[in-house]
């Protein structure tokens, strides 16, 4: 397999960088996940948009123009002959000394690795998933912004940890004030008689590019949408519960801290919106070649 480093396309076992590089000894720098499928590169623009978007907030100068990174991104797909793949986009801050000081680093590290991606097993999104709520809370706003992808996942990492501890895959996290306000990797959804509901960005969380996705495939089914404060009370008695992320797809889940969302199954809106997203993979993106 070829890695993208800086301009080059190396082999994977020559694909490294300092162990002095501020990505490495602080989380200092930002990545974007993408899918590929069937050679369409899936909301291509909207990843990149939103990785610049990150590197602007953490004054990361980006020494590539998007249409570059587009092109880094092609050729990279076309150097592993993939057409169903999961992307990685990591851009550090570089090589610097021991400090924290972000200026000693002049040269971030941008790397793309291109690889297969398999979240969870075929049956949970059949059956569905159960989830718990963990006691980390998710970053404020305030502190790091979740609405940076950042290098840094440790708070993603600890209430992961939470979870398996308990025996689980995926996790609730709570803000600071305790509304629910997305998993660790994953957005997260309810829909109640009629109407779907996610956690509104500015309570602390990444603005999810599969969320947009099927906010907008929903209000193309008539399903109104609303971005909102969602507790945990209303998660355990909503009709439906699902996540959302580049690399789960939509998952539906079926159980929240021992309490059954709906009647226990995956509902017929969520299984309805995993087709529709199915099929809108099957045809729009970038083609590959
Ligand atoms: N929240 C977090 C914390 C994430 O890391 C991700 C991405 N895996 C998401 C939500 C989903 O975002 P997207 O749909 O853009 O992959």
């Amino acid at each position: 397999m070829k890695v993208y480093l800086n301009g080059e396309l190396v082999d994977e076992k020559d694909a490294k960088v300092s162990v002095f590089d501020h990505g490495y000894l602080y989380g200092d720098g930002v990545f974007e996940g993408i899918r590929v499928y069937n050679g369409l590169v899936f909301r291509l623009q909207q990843h990149l948009d939103r990785l610049y978007r990150s590197a602007h907030t953490i004054m990361l100068n980006v020494s590539m123009s998007k249409d570059e990174m587009k092109e880094a991104v092609i050729k990279t797909l076309k150097a592993n002959s993939l057409k169903d793949a999961y992307i990685r986009l990591i851009i550090s801050r570089g090589e610097g000394d021991l400090g924290l000081d972000p200026r000693k680093c002049k040269h971030p590290n941008i790397v793309i690795i291109t690889d297969k991606i398999a979240l969870y097993p075929k049956e949970i999104y059949e059956k569905g998933l159960e989830i718990i709520t963990v006691p980390t809370r998710r970053n404020i706003p305030e502190g790091v912004n979740p609405q940076i992808k950042s290098l840094n996942y440790l708070n993603n990492i600890m209430a992961k940890m939470d979870a398996l501890s308990c025996g689980y895959e995926e996790a609730i996290m709570l803000n600071n004030e305790g509304y629910v306000v997305e998993c660790t990797g994953d957005n997260i959804f309810i829909y109640d008689e009629g109407k779907l509901y996610t956690p509104s960005v500015h309570l602390g969380i990444l603005d999810g590019i599969t969320r947009d996705v099927v906010m907008k495939l929903a209000k193309e089914r008539g399903i109104e949408v609303s971005e909102e404060i969602i507790s945990r009370h209303d998660v355990y008695n909503a009709g439906e519960c699902f996540l959302t992320g580049t690399a789960a797809e939509i998952v539906p889940v079926v159980k929240v801290d021992g309490r059954n969302v709906g009647s226990g199954v995956p509902g017929e809106v969520t299984l309805q919106l995993i087709e529709d997203f199915k099929d809108l993979t099957d045809t729009d993106g970038v083609p590959v070649s």
